[in-house]
């Protein structure tokens, strides 16, 4: 799945200080087999892949993510805007009767989902709905929402027999203003396929009634050909959202991505169980975390991001072992280090012990960690990298930049020196590495 792809993914860009085009190529080929896998539409992977690249390149240059992270952020972004980003609430806003009317293919559970909204609707909203079939071509579905509306709370409307959809619509439209319902849920007949037929009658419904709500109800567990349907669909008719059914039994998710792509309306409500009440409001942000299982790639940026430490920690220890040109500006991250690695304290615990004396002697506390920060922050570039230049007048104005003493800058600049030669001390004992690897 992605998760799992995404860690190799990870794992590949781990060596890599920079993404380029040739390194993330490998990446992205990873991420495109993955949505394959989860049946997303091809035109969408291609839209989804490139746009990804774009950002992924701008983000790493504006900030200092590693690699991995920049691409697993951007693609975790990228779920959540593909699926229209904000969670789109159904609109109910209009003199009532409020009509919403389902259309969709046979099968993908309008039916259903006009009880289950219609439930919703009675819970949450407190509305008056009344449900309408126009589907009279299978004597049992007229049965079968008479029954939901029973069990859910709504009003049926009574259809007499040899009514036509549209006479259906006309006469539950008057019979709904006259018993003053909040909102109208009209059910129509789908078929097994795309049909002129059905999509004529239906486009007749949508002109007569003019609903506020023109709802798609298409089962995700259809995958690519959901794509088509919903193509079609939105073409012949002025849909207003998607009702994203049966995602329970769809853990890949793949319809989700393609389907508010090819129609570019909103998925509004998502079907999660057989059963009135899985039916729930769907929100772009849950089900990218679904779909990148989500817990799992908060540790791997974690994971990413340790190995970036690991890295800087690194170019430090080479910069002591040459025993040159250790500045303020490599204190300053030892610093952060000592932050991510749970403070100063957590680190003496860890600390072989000859070295446990030297450390104290600086008196560094997590208080002072990010003082220290902000002294440092307020100095010039050439101040960080040639500390011995900082005279007087330089000492009060970092001070009055960081909003502390004198004396505090000057107790930095000593336990700076200190520092350097802790450090030099810590080479000739066998070596940082030696030190970093205990407190890792
Ligand atoms: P219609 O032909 O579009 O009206 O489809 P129906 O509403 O009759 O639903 C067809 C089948 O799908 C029924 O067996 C429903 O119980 C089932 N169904 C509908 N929505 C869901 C859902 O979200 N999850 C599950 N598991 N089954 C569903
Ligand atoms: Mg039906």
């Amino acid at each position: 799945n992605l998760t799992q792809r995404l860690s190799g993914v990870i794992k590949t860009l781990r060596g890599e200080a920079r993404l380029t085009e040739s390194n993330m190529q490998e990446a992205l080929r990873e991420v495109r087999m993955a949505l394959l896998e989860a049946d997303v539409a091809l035109p969408v992977i291609k839209e989804f892949i490139e746009r990804v690249k774009q950002k992924a390149i701008g983000r790493e240059v504006m900030s200092s993510l590693s690699p991995g992270q920049a691409l697993v952020g951007v693609v975790h972004e990228e779920l959540i805007a593909i699926m229209g980003g904000e969670r789109a609430e159904i609109n109910l806003s209009t003199a009532p009767p409020a009509i919403i009317l389902m259309a969709g293919l046979q099968g993908a559970g309008k039916t259903t989902s006009s009880g289950k909204l219609a439930k919703w609707l009675i819970d949450n909203k407190k509305k008056k709905v009344l449900l309408v079939s126009c589907d009279i071509y299978r004597p049992a579905a007229i049965e079968q929402l008479k029954l939901l509306a029973g069990q859910v709370g709504a009003d049926f409307f009574p259809v007499q027999a040899g009514q036509r959809p549209a006479e259906i619509s006309a006469a539950a439209l008057d019979y709904s203003r006259k018993h003053h319902h909040d909102v109208m849920i009209v059910d129509t007949a789908g078929r097994l396929g795309i049909d002129e037929v059905m999509m004529k009658e239906i486009s007749e419904l949508e002109s007569l009634l003019k609903p506020i709500e023109t709802l798609f109800v298409v089962d995700a567990m259809q995958g690519q050909d959901a794509v088509n349907t919903a193509k079609a669909f939105a073409d012949a008719l002025p849909l207003t959202g998607v009702i994203l059914t049966k995602l329970d039994g769809d853990a890949r998710g793949g319809a989700a991505l393609s389907v508010r792509h090819v129609t570019g309306k909103p998925i509004k409500f998502a079907g999660v169980a057989e059963k009135l009440t899985g039916l729930e409001p769907f929100y772009p942000d849950r089900m990218a975390s679904r779909i990148l299982g989500m817990g799992d790639v908060l540790g791997l940026i974690e994971e990413a991001q340790r190995s970036a430490d690991q890295k800087e920690a690194e170019q430090l220890m080479k910069k002591m072992k040459s025993g040159k040109g250790f500045d303020l500006d490599d204190f300053k991250m030892q610093f952060q280090q000592m932050k991510k690695m749970g403070g100063m304290s957590a680190m003496l615990e860890k600390l072989p012990h000859q070295l446990t004396q030297a450390a104290q002697n600086m008196k560094v506390d997590d208080k002072v960690i990010s003082r220290t920060e902000g002294i440092i922050n307020a100095m010039t570039q050439q101040e960080r990298a040639k500390p011995e230049i900082i005279k007087a007048s330089r000492k009060r104005r970092i001070a009055a930049g960081s909003g502390v003493s004198v004396q505090e800058v000057n107790r930095l600049l000593a336990q700076f020196e200190q520092a350097r030669k802790m450090m030099k001390m810590v080479n000739k004992g066998g070596g940082l590495a030696k030190m970093m690897r205990a407190v890792k």
